[in-house]
């Protein structure tokens, strides 16, 4: 099965119980941001541009835990900014567990090593010893690593431990040199890699996480798809980048450039999507079929942003995780008070001018689950894609070169931030490396056809001073 039974069963009781009530409006999915705090500033993030002011600022353990209760969303995706940073990460994971809910943790993966070592140390016995090694030999962990495992983990606290209601949801954008760049720094790829496979060796089951950008190279990202498959990762999410306001206006004041340039129109997003039923085929994505038929074009949906609602410092944000028109001390008071017939596209009428370009996840794909535009056999549809057997890991994603930036010894930021201080040509020298080290002016960037993305860090590098490592 492409979802283990238990979860989808959940999620279909939830589903099921609702209509039979003939509830208007409830939540699917929870998109809980404890605090907006990031350890990285990718481009395109409107987070930590939206929440700069509260950066600070976090959710107490019992507000998280209560917002969960309060809609009621049978699975919780835990984001933020990034949520390990969150001081009591373990205590909401233990928590939302504890109320039997679904929980993804959103993480950029940096971290991520450090609670599966937190892991391995509460479970610490001599007779890890053996596989304790194998992992040292297999480099996902350190001799320095070993010895504080064997220190055990006496702090009373709780750990995030491997169990079927839980997943690692891992940002990734691209391969190696894709992902640094949007990501804004070297490295963040290959320890992505390394949290994902010490992940699954543990027993835990693992996500990824794509946004689909303008310059997106489709085949990259069947590659990096090959690649994760190959790692046996459980999932994967992708959903198309969206210009909303506050990654719009930060490209716009800060960054001089046109969100038309980085972001997906509507038609952009269908050319993006066209292979994604076929992907669906070779590769556990996740999302209903339905959705899938949206994105690649072929139907319409009506947005049901009220069913994946996002809470954070502020409240409940409406009308959805992108747009902010307000935030609402209760969930049922922004589902009462938010005329919802104001957002989406309908038949191609454009309700609200700012959701033209909207086809994201997180407003749409709940549609598919829920029969919003239903057409006869799409119950089926839904049913045979979660109950038939997940696509087998692929063969041949071994071979793909996923390590094609810093790990081939060519640090393309550090390059182009020792470029810039000799004028942009340099740069460009530095960016036309194509992923196997030979730098050649203006050539084009790894498996990226485009240089927008390219040219929106240099710029911020520039904006920067380089002061980003
Ligand atoms: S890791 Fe996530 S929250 Fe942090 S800057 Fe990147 S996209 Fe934004
Ligand atoms: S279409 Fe829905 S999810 Fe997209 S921006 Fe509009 S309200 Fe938000």
């Amino acid at each position: 099965m492409r979802f283990p039974l238990a979860l989808t069963a959940k999620i279909a009781r939830h589903i099921i119980k609702h209509k039979l009530k003939r509830t208007p409006r409830f939540a699917l999915v929870l998109q809980l941001e404890p605090l907006h705090t990031c350890n990285l500033t990718c481009t395109g993030c409107g987070r930590i541009r939206e929440y700069s002011t509260s950066l600070k600022d976090m959710m107490s353990l019992e507000d998280c835990l209560a917002a969960a209760e309060e809609c009621d969303a049978p699975m919780v995706s835990v984001c933020g900014g990034e949520p390990l940073i969150y001081p009591k990460i373990e205590e909401l994971v233990a928590g939302l567990l504890e109320q039997g809910r679904i929980v993804y943790i959103c993480t950029n993966g940096v971290f991520m090593r450090r609670k599966l070592k937190d892991y391995l140390a509460s479970i610490y016995s001599p007779r890890l010893e053996k596989r304790l090694a194998a992992l040292v030999a297999d480099q996902l962990l350190s001799d320095q690593d070993l010895a504080a495992i064997r220190r055990g983990k006496n702090d009373g606290r709780p750990v995030i431990s491997p169990t079927q209601w839980l997943y690692w949801n891992v940002h990734v954008d691209g391969l190696e040199y894709t992902h640094d760049l949007i990501v804004e720094r070297e490295g963040v790829f290959k320890e992505c890699v390394a949290a994902i496979r010490l992940a699954k060796r543990l027993g835990f089951q693992v996500a990824t996480n794509t946004t689909v950008y303008k310059e997106t190279d489709v085949r990259e990202l069947e590659q990096m798809f090959e690649f994760f498959s190959s790692l046996e990762v459980d999932g994967h999410t992708i959903s198309p980048g969206y210009d909303y306001d506050a990654a719009k206006q930060d490209m716009v004041r800060r960054l001089g450039k046109k969100p038309e340039d980085f972001f997906l129109t509507r038609a952009l997003t269908r050319e993006k999507f066209a292979k994604i039923q076929e992907w669906g085929e070779r590769f556990t994505i996740f999302g209903t079929p339905v959705y899938q038929e949206f994105l690649a074009g072929k139907r319409e949906l009506t947005c049901t942003a009220w069913a994946i609602p996002t809470r954070n410092i502020k409240g409940w944000k409406a009308p959805c995780y992108l747009m902010t028109d307000g935030h609402y001390a209760r969930y049922q008071d922004m589902l009462d008070q938010v005329d919802w017939n104001r957002y989406g596209v309908v038949n191609g009428v454009v309700r609200d001018p700012r959701c033209e370009n909207c086809m994201v996840h997180c407003g749409y794909d709940p549609s598919g689950a829920l029969g919003t535009n239903y057409q006869p056999g799409d119950h089926w549809k839904n049913f045979k894609y979660n109950f038939w057997p997940r696509p087998a890991p692929s063969k041949t994603g071994h071979l793909v070169q996923a390590f094609n930036g810093c790990s081939l010894g060519k640090g393309h930021l550090a390059e182009a931030k020792a470029a810039l201080k000799s004028g942009l040509a340099g740069a460009r020298s530095a960016f036309g490396n194509n992923g196997h080290g030979d730098a050649k002016p203006g050539a084009g960037t790894c498996g990226v056809g485009d240089t927008s993305q390219r040219d929106l860090v240099l710029a911020r590098l520039r904006e920067n001073g380089q002061s980003k490592s």
